[in-house]
């Protein structure tokens, strides 16, 4: 059965499309440019037997799409022992637990109800308030950690999860995140097609001609699940429709390194937060409750980058890491660093900023997807699954023949 609808990317997003729409009965060819799926979700196990994440780790309180796939396909979790949400803020203006969670009351207090954008920045709404300063340091780093870019670039809204303080689970699949991509790739069989990027997509008001690895392919809908920072590489004849085209010119991204140190030594699990160095450590346990022998780093924003030297490889962040945490044994020769901003196919590491849903409405044979285009849960693997299966709904009700069907089933 030749193929109606090509997905282009197969990171979290483009999966869950396929495989709705396979399961409702749609051909579907999926075109990945990486010789393996899962985007920016890649687990690796180190020689010591520890998995650790590359690039997602945290299914966060709430994500249920995550858990829905983990269930479906008979996945564990890994408790973490330690929480993503409590982390101990350590150099800078110091500042006492107290006045760090009044600090945080305030912050919520400040905050409007609901999920939306303020309109403001977290920088602006940080210094509006009057905080101990130590407090409004601390909270100023974490956020720019966690959003991957600095405060004066990200909305207020992102404060109100730290504002929280959450300690809630916020558990990883066992084994490792990138299961769930595997199992969604072997559901797909021969309709996936590994190192085969999308090179070119020439489109008409009957549908798209695709060109990657040397073929040419004729469909009815393209669903694109390639990152906004992407897209680009991509030849479009025309150019995108002029909708399409400004909700991608419109996404910002932040940019995040993770760094991972075997330990020669047993650990309790933590969660660490550098102030000045905006990155946080944490142990965190893995298999039947153990801590994993490693120590997990994850610095975001720009700066942060470029303070730990991450370009020049490992060492300026281990050395930071050692004097951080003198409390764990580090295996330094062994450490191992990932970096995005260097992957073709990323360049980034999530989005900072994006259009709301509805910039993203479909256009010409185009459905977008992927986290940037989620509305909620952007930047996560929540928005990543939860924007394909949109996108899979709206194939099937824009193909002749199939709009008595949902994508779900
Ligand atoms: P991607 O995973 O980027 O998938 C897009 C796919 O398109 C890729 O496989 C790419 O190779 C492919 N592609 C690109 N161009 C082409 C082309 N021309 N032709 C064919 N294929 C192409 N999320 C969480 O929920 N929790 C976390 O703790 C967390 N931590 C993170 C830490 C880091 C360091 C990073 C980088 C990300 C983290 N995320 C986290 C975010 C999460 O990884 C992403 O939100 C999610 O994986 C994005 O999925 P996606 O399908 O939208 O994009």
């Amino acid at each position: 059965m030749s193929p109606r609808v090509a997905v282009v990317g197969a990171g979290f997003a483009g999966l869950a499309a396929a495989d709705a729409l396979a399961r409702a009965g749609v051909a579907v060819v999926v075109l990945e440019a990486r010789d393996r799926v899962g985007g920016r979700v890649a687990s690796r196990a180190l020689d010591n037997g520890a998995v650790v994440e590359l690039g997602a780790e945290f299914v966060l309180p709430g994500n249920a799409t995550v858990l829905s796939y983990a269930e479906r396909f008979g996945l564990g979790l890994w408790d973490k022992g330690m929480r993503y949400g409590m982390r101990e803020p350590r150099g800078g203006i110091a500042v006492d637990p107290g006045r760090l969670r009044e600090a945080l009351d305030a912050v919520r207090s400040a905050l409007p109800h609901g999920a939306g954008r303020t309109g403001i920045s977290a920088a602006e709404l940080l210094d509006g308030l009057p905080l101990d300063a130590g407090a409004r340091e601390a909270i100023r780093a974490r956020v720019e950690v966690s959003s991957a870019t600095t405060a004066d670039r990200v909305d207020a809204a992102e404060l109100a999860g730290l504002a929280a303080h959450s300690d809630e689970r916020a558990p990883s699949i066992a084994g490792g995140n990138q299961r769930i991509a595997d199992a969604l790739a072997a559901e797909l069989g021969d309709a996936l097609h590994l190192s085969s990027p999308v090179t070119r997509i020439a489109w008409d008001a009957d549908g798209a001609s695709l060109a990657a690895a040397g073929h040419e392919l004729r469909v009815e809908r393209v669903v694109l699940a390639v990152p906004a920072s992407v897209v680009g590489r991509i030849a479009f004849e025309p150019e995108l429709p002029a909708a399409i085209r400004s909700a991608y010119s419109a996404v910002e991204y932040g940019h995040a390194a993770k760094l991972f140190v075997p330990l020669t030594a047993a650990a309790i699990p933590s969660a660490v937060l550098s102030v000045p160095e905006r990155y946080w450590t944490w142990t965190a346990t893995g298999d039947r409750g153990a801590v994993q022998p490693v120590a997990n780093a994850f610095a975001g924003s720009s700066p942060a980058l470029d303070r730990l030297a991450v370009t020049e490889g490992p060492t300026a962040w281990v050395e930071s890491l050692a004097r951080l945490r003198p409390d764990l044994a580090l295996s330094r020769d062994e450490a191992l660093l990932s970096t995005w901003d260097d992957d073709p196919w990323v360049a980034a590491a999530y989005s900072s900023a994006s259009p709301p849903v509805e910039a993203w409405a479909a256009a010409g044979p185009f459905h977008a997807c992927g986290e940037h285009t989620a509305g909620v849960r952007t930047s996560l693997m929540e928005g990543a699954l939860a924007s394909g299966l949109r996108a899979a709904d709206e194939v099937v009700a824009a193909l002749p023949g199939l709009a008595h069907r949902t994508a779900r089933g």
